[in-house]
């Protein structure tokens, strides 16, 4: 976030990038917020502290589902959006999924999260019957977009050959650099726009959390990051107990 920030970079949100044109140099920053609501109010604690708004998407069927945080986070500055993935709940079932998709939505806004953009979840331990992602509803329904009011979704919407895409889906970088030589990309200033993914679940001030989650970059099909976790935290409770 230094990096960005003292390298000259405007960030902006999802939404911004939308609505209008943009004039570089800019940095779409983007969080997919999975499981815990309470590390997306860590990463966006850090963003307040230099002045930046970004954009975070909320899951609705696990711990992410917050509404406090959201409508705090709204109030604040940021953008809410949802983070579906209904195609996959519904196993490839357009029309089921559909309609979850529009009941969630709904569902943000019944309870005051303006959500102006959406975001599809991909989960690759998920089999696609059918469909290749999430964000195939829009595909298939053409009027969806207009009919939940929404100005864009952030994989379709997006011209990714005008943007340097940067995520950290993987647990680690897709384009293959290390955190310190994505600080010295964003200093060269070379790139004048990017749009960065950056998931509040894979980052910790914890080492033994670090630790968890760079083992399951190794061997994440052997092992699942929840299950490392709940082990972790099941020893560190037994220990804490015999203390
Ligand atoms: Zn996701």
């Amino acid at each position: 976030m230094r990096a960005i920030v003292e390298s000259g970079y405007r960030v902006i949100t999802v939404r911004d990038y939308l609505a209008s044109e943009q004039s570089p140099p800019f940095v779409i920053l983007r969080h997919d917020v999975e499981w815990n609501s309470r590390r997306a109010q860590d990463i966006a604690n850090a963003e307040l502290k230099l002045g930046l708004r970004s954009t975070f998407y909320f899951r609705v069927n696990t711990r992410a589902y917050d509404i406090p945080l959201m409508l705090q986070l709204q109030n604040e500055g940021f953008e809410i959006g949802y983070h579906y993935d209904t195609l996959d709940r519904c196993n490839g079932d357009f029309d089921k999924a559909i309609a979850l998709f529009e009941e969630e939505l709904s569902r943000f806004r019944r309870a005051g999260v303006n959500v102006y953009t959406v975001c599809s979840h991909g989960n690759p331990r998920v089999r696609k019957r059918g469909y290749q992602a999430n964000y195939d509803i829009f595909k298939k329904d053409e009027g969806l977009k207009r009919r939940a009011n929404i100005l864009g979704e952030a994989y379709l919407d997006l011209d990714f050959s005008a943007v340097k895409y940067l995520s950290d889906a993987g647990i680690r970088w897709n384009v293959g650099l290390t955190t310190k030589q994505i600080e010295a990309l964003l200093r060269t200033k070379e790139q004048p726009a990017l749009y960065i993914l950056v998931h509040p679940d894979y980052w910790s001030r914890s080492w033994i959390r670090a630790l968890a989650l760079k083992c399951a970059t190794r061997g994440i099909k052997i092992f699942r990051i929840n299950n490392i976790i709940a082990a972790i935290r099941e020893y560190s409770n037994i220990l804490s107990k015999t203390r």
